[in-house]
């Protein structure tokens, strides 16, 4: 007999349903307006936990002043119906207040990882981010916890966090999902119109043509870059935010890819701002 998804909002009802799950517990945390990318970590979780928990929170506290907070997609009704199709034992959609009650003032900060990049264009942004995550953390008390190799610099960020805060959780990456004509789901996507979501190829087409010339044997981290520039100004409705070629592990910018790198950027297309990412070597 398949189980039903419980859907929980306060804490009490969290605590109540999560006593019941058989464990290792899976947790996937999302914003909402879920796409195939988020469901694919919901079947890794399902593929590795006994339960599954997905948690969907805008989580206010990580965008800054000038950011989407108030025009963030929703679709709730839709995300259930994904979320019971891919097996989930409860989904936990805490509203701002549960999260952030009154006289709130607790924070989690990781001091190096998140200050440049992501951390450099979006000042606070990690802050919201570790303190929502490590607050999911302790109220759901996951064996394992899912997140996408997307958004790279999080995931690095939430690895060193849960290091330093010794949580005893394992952090899953899961590779990026892309649309067929390679550009990276993402829910922001839904904002892009005709000709914008057309032009927004442009970043996969960027890393694709630094990846190949990195396959081909440049390791100059800046020739490399300026690869992605060169695609990227071809596009007239793209504005590159940055261009990185860094180091996998601790996001330092190199000068030659000698190990394991992390090329990413963003990019406005529009209003709407993207970012995508390929590992190269
Ligand atoms: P979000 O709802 O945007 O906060 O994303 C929730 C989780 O889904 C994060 O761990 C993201 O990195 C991950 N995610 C978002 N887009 C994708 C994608 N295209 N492929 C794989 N994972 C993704």
């Amino acid at each position: 007999m398949t189980k039903s998804m419980l859907i929980v909002s306060t804490l009490e009802e969290l605590f109540n349903a999560r006593c019941l799950l058989d464990e290792p517990v899976g947790l996937v945390p999302t914003m909402g307006y879920l796409h195939a990318g988020h469901i694919s970590l919901v079947q890794q979780a399902r593929s590795e936990c006994e339960s599954v928990i997905t948690s969907i929170f805008v989580n206010p506290t990580q965008f800054g002043p000038n950011e989407d907070l108030d025009k963030y997609p929703r679709s709730i009704e839709r995300d259930l119906q994904q979320l019971e199709a891919a097996q989930v034992d409860i989904v936990w959609m805490p509203t701002a207040e549960v999260m952030y009650p009154p006289g709130y003032q607790t924070w989690v900060e990781v001091q190096n990882l998140t200050q440049p990049l992501e951390g450099s264009m979006r000042p606070g942004h990690f802050r919201g981010v570790t303190t929502v995550v490590s607050k999911l953390f302790n109220a759901t008390r996951p064996d394992k916890a899912y997140f996408g190799q997307k958004d790279a610099q999080q995931a690095a960020v939430i690895r060193q966090m849960t290091r330093d805060l010794s949580y005893p959780i394992e952090i899953v990456v899961c590779p990026i999902l892309r649309e067929a004509d390679g550009l990276a789901m993402s829910s922001r996507n839904t904002y892009l119109d005709p000709g914008q979501r057309l032009a927004a190829t442009v970043l996969y087409r960027a890393l694709s043509a630094a990846k190949s010339a990195f396959a081909d044997g440049e390791k100059n981290a800046e020739k490399l870059r300026q690869i992605v520039k060169a695609v990227i100004a071809t596009e007239s409705q793209a504005r590159l935010q940055y261009v990185s070629c860094a180091d996998y592990e601790t996001l330092a910018e190199l000068e030659t890819v000698n190990a394991r790198a992390l090329l990413s950027l963003a990019v406005f297309v529009g209003k709407t701002r993207l970012i995508d990412n390929f590992i190269l070597g």
